[in-house]
């Protein structure tokens, strides 16, 4: 492991806790609505409210999820895990607590390991345990008056902390991807940041290498990894000039604004014990047999590292081809298909690195949903393979596949005139006449200059309109010149 990197002096140091939203259709415990964007207070039932006489249920795909997680990052999965009331006041908590888990977590421990340049990470995981969301205040609807919006409330969540291993902003977003790349690709939380489906919490401190950890201050929901880097990279240039002016940090509650770019305090920091946690009375022990972690385990995915390690194995792909082909399930997927179709996985790779991300990007589409399918590109790359077009043409193929100019490769060639000239007699007459038509060059090559091959061979794919092969094109210069 390599040291640190300081500022000013200072270590930084960062823990996090993710809140990622379970993606079941019912809430964590009533069968209540999930879904996103309904119109206020349609989706909160009586047990959301916690109207008297009412109880919770236990919704069994939340704690799947939760099974799920903790099989992904090699956690321990609890055999018995304890639901605890946490109280506080806030309008948008209609009960005036928050059932979530305190001393006894359904996930503890594990890790998650990424890369950050070309050094490995890894950042140990605390816990990570279920609970359920909040409503929302809304302050834009009303003039001089706030709205309460209870459709969130109920809303499973796993809250997902880490040990204070991170070192600097750009691991600790390295780490906040990772961790939203696990929860995707085994499908447990949508992932959707800004309809927030996924916020962090980071919490920061600095301290002089070799002391004990400094005091720290928690940024709230960071929903984005743009301004999560941002906030983190203010708040520790914030808190080194109050340290280097003299002024002790005070544990605190802050918020990043994106339009000033900075943090501002919003409430000093609660303790636990400010929560008066105690076992909710309404929901027995979570009993999770190990049958059933068995059963979870058979149905899991193929995880990214796993299937990267593949990808090198039985493809031959470089590691880095193969990390950045594991980006999303969808991904490796793709690439999959069209290396199997094509038997032609590193010119798959580069295509699906290079112009198809590059349009999927630029058009917003998700691989899932591009124009070009895995079956198209697989057809197109063999074509390349076995010399029928150049690359260039083949992008000029692959345009109009995306654009719905035509849809299989080979009618694609011909309807464009594409077809790489390999035919040497056809090749031959071209070059000859090209020597023929530039005698200064073949003169000037004949004397030892060697920038004279290079005008003559751009003068050969000319006269074969860009669909000469140009390593035959090559070739017959080198011959025909001696
Ligand atoms: P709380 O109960 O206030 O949430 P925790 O002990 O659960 O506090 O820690 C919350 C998060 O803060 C964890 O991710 C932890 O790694 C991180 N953390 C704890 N101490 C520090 C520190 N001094 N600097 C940075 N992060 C810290
Ligand atoms: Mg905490």
């Amino acid at each position: 492991m390599s040291a640190s990197p300081l500022i000013q002096g200072y270590e930084v140091v960062i823990g996090f806790e993710t809140h990622a939203q379970l993606s079941t259709r019912s809430k964590i415990f009533s069968r209540a609505a999930t879904a996103f964007g309904a119109e206020p207070n349609t989706q909160a039932c009586a047990v959301d409210l916690a109207l008297p006489g009412t109880l919770p249920v236990m919704n069994k795909g939340a704690v799947e999820r939760a099974i799920q997680f903790g099989l992904a990052i090699g956690a321990h999965v609890a055999p018995r895990s304890i639901f605890a009331r946490k109280n506080y006041f806030y309008p948008d908590l209609p009960k005036g607590y928050q059932i979530s888990q305190f001393e006894i977590p359904v996930v503890q421990g594990g890790a998650v390991e990424f890369w950050l340049g070309d050094e490995k990470k890894t950042v140990r995981l605390v816990r990570a345990h279920l609970e359920e969301d909040a409503g929302k205040s809304l302050h834009d609807d009303f003039i001089g008056q706030s709205g309460i919006d209870l459709n969130r409330a109920g809303t499973p969540l796993l809250e997902i902390v880490t040990e204070p291993d991170m070192r600097s902003s750009a691991e600790a977003v390295a780490y906040a991807k990772e961790l939203h790349k696990i929860v995707t690709w085994i499908g447990i939380c949508d992932g959707n940041m800004q309809e927030g489906s996924f916020r962090c919490d980071a919490n920061v401190s600095v301290r002089k290498p070799g002391q004990p950890l400094g005091i720290r201050r928690e940024i709230k929901n960071l929903n984005s990894f743009k301004f999560m880097q941002q906030a983190i990279d203010y708040e520790i240039r914030w808190q080194i000039e109050q340290i280097e002016d003299g002024h002790a940090i005070q544990q605190a509650t802050v918020l990043f604004n994106p339009d000033t770019g900075e943090t501002r305090a919003m409430r000093t920091k609660e303790d636990a014990a400010d929560y008066r946690y105690f076992p909710d009375p309404d929901l027995p022990p979570l009993l999770i047999p190990s049958e059933w972690v068995d059963r979870v385990k058979a149905q899991m995915p193929e995880l990214p590292r796993a299937m990267a390690a593949r990808f090198v194995a039985d493809y031959g792909l470089p590691e880095y081809d193969a990390t950045t082909l594991t980006q999303s399930r969808a991904m490796g997927a793709y690439f999959e298909a069209a290396a199997r179709a094509s038997g032609q996985a590193k010119l798959v790779s580069n295509w699906v690195m290079g112009e198809l991300s590059r349009r999927l990007n630029v058009s917003e589409t998700r691989i899932d949903a591009s124009p070009v399918s895995a079956a198209q590109l697989a057809q197109l790359v063999a074509r390349i393979a076995d010399g029928t077009v150049s690359n260039n043409a083949a992008k000029q193929v692959f345009d109009a596949l995306w654009t719905g100019d035509g849809n299989e490769v080979d009618a694609v060639i011909e309807a464009k005139g594409l077809k790489q000239i390999s035919d040497t007699g056809e090749l031959e007459r071209l070059i000859d006449e090209v020597l023929a038509n530039n005698a200064d060059n073949v003169a000037q090559y004949k004397a030892g200059k060697e920038k004279a091959f290079n005008a003559l061979v751009g003068q050969a794919m000319k006269a074969t309109k860009g669909k000469g092969n140009p390593a035959q094109v090559n070739a017959l210069l080198k011959q025909k010149l001696g």
